[in-house]
């Protein structure tokens, strides 16, 4: 095998360098792999551009990347499940599998987990990665790599949808129609959701989530909380059950939360500022739940599940592809604003 690992490295806030790495060797429990597809993700263009996010900061220089697919090329003595050959997505959080939320399920929660591309963890946008083989899931044959990559970003929607109760018959708000809101729309429909509706302030976003499944869109821009509230009660004809808060605004938020029926559960899914003002008592006497997520536990495979039987098709959502090489064209092209998923080929 080549020595090289070239390497797509975020050496301090604004500067995006590839190098050259050492190739990682195995340990017994987990699988190298050659990446093969790593999508950007807004965390990822946020630590370029920011040098951190909340109190996880980049003091060292960290590879990026954590929405990877890729084929296994070794595996450790205790690997059982996978072999040389085999093409795979790669869930990036290894947790502790000590505590109390990892022996509870929601591993996610672990104060210990090693998350790739977050501080100081490296991420896998690079030619090889190790990754604990438990985290490693088999692609079946028509599943594509690109695909698999992809399972990363609809696994927040798994997990979010979950948290939210999305079932069959249920109406639900998608506020932004960002990356995460279209996985949402996706992941909505597949969990039987009776009427989407999603809000942005961009016309193409809308019509892009249109395109996707969404039932009714409504473009928000110029228009007040309160008109907005009668708005989407009458394009859906009743208020939402759900609302699943993607944007992270704060007149969003306010909006998620007045809009959503007496009972009814707001999700918030985006992250913008750390404090925000709401209107918590009107949350209060409606019994309104208002919920977040961190990341996903146990959502990679129903993710994986959802595109493999056709009922959720992610290829749509890619719009531009680069190569390893070309990685600072792909993370200026995705902080442009114009590009829904930006992809990075690592194969040589
Ligand atoms: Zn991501
Ligand atoms: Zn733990």
């Amino acid at each position: 095998m080549a020595e090289e690992n070239l390497s797509a490295v975020l050496k301090c806030k604004g500067e995006l360098i590839l190098e050259n790495r050492k190739v990682p060797e195995p340990t017994s429990h987990e699988a190298l792999i050659a990446v093969h597809t790593v999508g950007i993700c807004g965390s990822d263009v946020h630590y370029w551009k920011n040098g951190r996010i909340g109190d996880f900061i980049v003091k060292e220089p960290m590879v990026l990347g954590h929405e990877s697919s890729g084929v296994v090329v070794k595996v450790g003595s205790e690997v059982k499940h996978l072999k040389p050959g085999d093409r795979v997505c790669m869930e990036p959080g290894v947790p502790c599998r000590r505590c109390e939320f990892c022996m509870g399920g929601r591993y996610n929660l672990c104060p210990d987990i090693k998350f790739a591309a977050t501080p100081p963890y490296d991420g896998s946008l690079c030619r090889y990665y190790a990754l604990d083989a438990a985290f490693c899931f088999k692609l079946p044959d028509h599943v594509s790599l690109e695909e698999g990559a992809l399972i990363e970003p609809l696994s927040v929607a798994v997990h979010a949808c979950r948290r939210a109760a999305v079932t069959a018959g249920k109406t639900i708000l998608i506020c932004g129609a960002g990356p995460i809101g279209l996985v949402n729309i996706l992941t909505c429909k597949a969990m039987g959701a009776s009427k989407i509706c999603v809000t942005d302030i961009s016309e193409s976003r809308l019509k892009f989530a249109k395109e996707l499944g969404a039932d009714s869109t409504i473009c928000v821009t110029g228009m007040d909380s309160a008109s907005l509230v009668t708005k989407i009660k009458s394009t859906i004809g009743d208020s939402p059950d759900i609302a699943i808060e993607c944007s992270g605004a704060e007149p969003s938020i306010r909006t998620a939360i007045m809009a959503t029926k007496s009972g009814g559960t707001v999700m918030l899914v985006g992250l913008g500022a750390p404090e925000i003002k709401m209107p918590i008592i009107e949350a209060s006497v409606r019994e309104v739940d208002i919920k977040g997520i961190f990341r996903y536990a146990n959502c990679y495979p129903i993710a994986l599940g959802l595109v493999a039987s056709g009922a959720v098709n992610v290829e749509p959502l890619i719009t531009h592809r680069f190569k390893l090489e070309e990685s600072l064209k792909a993370f200026e092209t995705a902080h442009s604003g114009d590009a829904i998923k930006v992809i990075i080929n690592c194969a040589k």
